[in-house]
Order: C-alpha cells, then sequence, then structure tokens
C-alpha cells in the first residue's frame, strides 16, 4: 500500500484547504471523509473577503452577497447601523459551493479523497500512521491532519486542544426570499436568545438564519421563541426545517499539535467564542498547517510546535479576549447591548472586526488604555 505524506480525516472547508495548500506544493494527500457526498453545511456563511489571501484560487462563483452594512437591533428595535466601507470587506458565501470549490482544486492537484470511510482506528509503526478505515482498508502516512469538525473524536484522542472542549449551541434554517433582510445587509438581533444571539445573512434568493447560545444551551428548543425570531426577520407563518449543531468554541491557548499530527479549524477549538465565527479560523489553520508540513518535510524533522505558535498568535490571542468579552456580554446583554454596541464608535469598531481589520485584543487594550487614561484625570 502507497505512504502518502499525509492524510487528512474530514474534508470539510479546513480538510479540503489544507490539502489543496499541500497538494499545490506537490505532496501527496489522501483526504478521509466519512459522508458520501457533500451535505449541506449549517452555516450562515459570512466571511472577511481580507481570507481571499489564505485561499490560492477563485472563489467568486461562492460569493453570493457583498455586504454594505451590518445591522443590529435589540428586541427588533433601538437599531445601530455599522457601514461596511471600501471594497466589500464582508461576504457572504454558499458553504456548499465553497467547500466543492476547494475540493474539485485540491483533486485537481492530486490529492485523492477516499468516501465514504471513517477513521476507525489510528496507530503508529515506526514514524508511519496507519489509519484503519470503515471501508475495511488501512491507509499509510508520515503527517496526520485532523480535521473532523466539532464532534471531532480524534482530537481529544490524541490531546489536541483544550481538555474539556467548550461548545455554544445553534440552529440553523434557510428560508426562500429575503424576508425584511436588504440584499446587502446582515443583521444581528440581541435580546430574544438568552445567552446568545439570532443572525440572517442574506444569499441570492434566500437566507440563512441562525441562532446561537454561548452559555446555556436549552433555551434553542423552544419553538415558540424560534418563531419570533423568525418574524422579526421578516418570515410570517415560514414552516421550516431546522438543523442543530453543536459548535465547538475557543477555551484557551492550547497545543495544538503533537509529534507528526496536527489538528485544524473546528476539531482545533478554533470558532470564535463570541460571534461563532468559523471559516476564518479555518482558512489560517489550513494554511499555517500546509506550512509547518511542507517545513518538517522538506528538512526532514518532526517538530511541528510552529503551528501551534503561530495559530496561538494569529488567532488565539484575540480570542482569548472574545472569550472574556462574550462572558460578560452575554449574562448582561442589556447593558452589553447599551455600552458596547450603542456607542458611539462602537459602529465603526465592529464593522472593522468583521472585515479583519482590527481583532478582539485591539479592541480591549483601546478599552484599557481609555480606562487608564481616565483614571489618570
Ligand atoms: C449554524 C452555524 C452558522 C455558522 N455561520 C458561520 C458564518 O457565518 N461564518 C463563519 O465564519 N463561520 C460560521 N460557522 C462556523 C463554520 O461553519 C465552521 O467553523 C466550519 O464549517 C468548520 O469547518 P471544518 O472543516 O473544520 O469542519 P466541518 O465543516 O464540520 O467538516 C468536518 C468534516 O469531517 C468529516 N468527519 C467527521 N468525522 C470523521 C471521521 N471519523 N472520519 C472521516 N471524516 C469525518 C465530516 O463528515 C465533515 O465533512 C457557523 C457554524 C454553524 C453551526
Amino acid at each position: 500500500m502507497k505512504e502518502f505524506d499525509t492524510i487528512i480525516v474530514g474534508g470539510g472547508l479546513s480538510g479540503s484547504s489544507t490539502a489543496l495548500n499541500l497538494s499545490k506544493k506537490g505532496y501527496s494527500v489522501l483526504i478521509i471523509e466519512k459522508e458520501e457526498s457533500e451535505n449541506i453545511k449549517p452555516c450562515a456563511g459570512g466571511m472577511a473577503s481580507s481570507m481571499k489571501k489564505y485561499l490560492p484560487l477563485d472563489i467568486d462563483q461562492s460569493i453570493e452577497s457583498k455586504i454594505r452594512n451590518v445591522e443590529f437591533r435589540w428586541k427588533s428595535s433601538d437599531n445601530v447601523v455599522a457601514d461596511l466601507s471600501g471594497e466589500s470587506p464582508f461576504w457572504i458565501i454558499r458553504r456548499e459551493i465553497l467547500d466543492k470549490l476547494i475540493l474539485n482544486d485540491a483533486l485537481k492537484y492530486g490529492s485523492e479523497i477516499v468516501r465514504p470511510a471513517q477513521a476507525e482506528k489510528i496507530t503508529q509503526q515506526n514514524k508511519t500512521w496507519l489509519i484503519k478505515c470503515s471501508n475495511k482498508v488501512t491507509y499509510k502516512s508520515k503527517f496526520l491532519v485532523i480535521a473532523d469538525g466539532s464532534q471531532s473524536k480524534w482530537a481529544g484522542y490524541f490531546n489536541l486542544g483544550p481538555r474539556k472542549p467548550k461548545f455554544a449551541n445553534t440552529i440553523a434554517l434557510r428560508l426562500k426570499g429575503l424576508g425584511n433582510i436588504p440584499k446587502d445587509s446582515v443583521r444581528f438581533e440581541f435580546g430574544f436568545v438568552k445567552y446568545g444571539f439570532a443572525w440572517a445573512f442574506p444569499l441570492k434568493d434566500s437566507v440563512n438564519i441562525g441562532l446561537g447560545t454561548f452559555i446555556n444551551n436549552k433555551l434553542l428548543e423552544n419553538k415558540d421563541l424560534n418563531k419570533k425570531v423568525i418574524k422579526s426577520f421578516g418570515f410570517e407563518d415560514s414552516s421550516f426545517k431546522v438543523v442543530h449543531k453543536k459548535l465547538r468554541i475557543w477555551n484557551g491557548l492550547n497545543k495544538i499539535n503533537g509529534e507528526r499530527v496536527i489538528a485544524v479549524g473546528d476539531a482545533a477549538s478554533l470558532c470564535d467564542p463570541f460571534l461563532a465565527e468559523g471559516i476564518r479560523p479555518s482558512l489560517i489553520s489550513s494554511h499555517f498547517a500546509a506550512e509547518s508540513i511542507d517545513q518538517c518535510l522538506s528538512r526532514n524533522n518532526n517538530n511541528l510546535n510552529n503551528y501551534s505558535i503561530s495559530i496561538n498568535n494569529e488567532w488565539g490571542k484575540s480570542m482569548a479576549w472574545g472569550k472574556r468579552i462574550a462572558q460578560i456580554f452575554y449574562r448582561f446583554p442589556k447593558t452589553g447591548y447599551q455600552l458596547g454596541v450603542k456607542r458611539k464608535t462602537a459602529p465603526k469598531r465592529i464593522a472593522q472586526i468583521l472585515s479583519g481589520q482590527m481583532n478582539y485584543e485591539d479592541i480591549a487594550m483601546r478599552v484599557i488604555k481609555r480606562l487608564l487614561t481616565k483614571s489618570k484625570d
């Protein structure tokens, strides 16, 4: 049996982009994906256009809306609008198209995929990974990438990421038509969902609606609440089918590599604990995973520690502040809305966060500086 340079467990966004980055560098890659075909992912598709730099392909086909402003509301009123000026800094992409484009490009550059096949047992023999799959075949590789998403079985097995993963609970649905959401605007609705918020992100002919709770997850089962939220987005008496998903969110600066193994995307617990943004960390981690594996393969060493350091610097430090902000904001949301969202400078800052120009650490530093200057007065 052929030995691959890298085997990737999971062919979602982060698995496929890692495969693309590695196969473009000339390495042999096998993706093991448990689903037979690409399912529609419960994802609203909001992505900063600045992420283009981590996508080595043309993704125009997947962009459904270019967002010009972001609207925040407290229980359907008291709204705040943030202008997203400049070159369309925020896009709504159709995830099923984006994932397909990336996977097809990875295959075009020589990656292989086996599906449906679930990684069932992973062992090592003389620095070779042996991955036994549900199709009764054992595949071999030098390096291993864990990209099996929020329900990851393998991240914990290899001690990658937090010892106790933390989850947000979400529901997602897609409704035909745009309701009362302008086609170039996204809406965040606070006040209805306890310990969380609801969102409406427009595609060309439909809206991705979601509810997420970041501290307590029982409330999402409430059908009346769901109807109320959906009504607030302008959909009357719509019949809808929801998808429930537990989303693994960032929970501490952790090591997400071991010897010759790396976790990427949701499996690595990288999702933003305040806004549930997961596309950006999936793409960033896929990029750095491929860089680190490339360095090891080209220099014949096994040390992937640079990967965890890069991700913690590029993403984790900001998420540490995101987590603190989330803990305060979602416990005292009304105060948080008044002091955080309704503040004069807030719309500009929010726009900068969504477009990737600023991160939570920058915001926190500004607040601390402001408080220190005030305390000296
Ligand atoms: C409701 C909702 C809305 C969201 N909206 C946004 C948004 O607007 N913007 C944003 O940035 N992020 C959003 N996110 C987050 C984003 O969708 C995720 O962070 C992203 O999909 C993570 O990609 P991934 O490849 O790591 O995981 P996944 O996309 O979950 O892929 C994991 C893959 O691994 C496969 N797999 C699992 N186990 C095995 C196994 N044992 N063997 C083989 N294969 C396996 C699965 O079948 C799957 O294909 C949202 C999430 C939710 C739930």
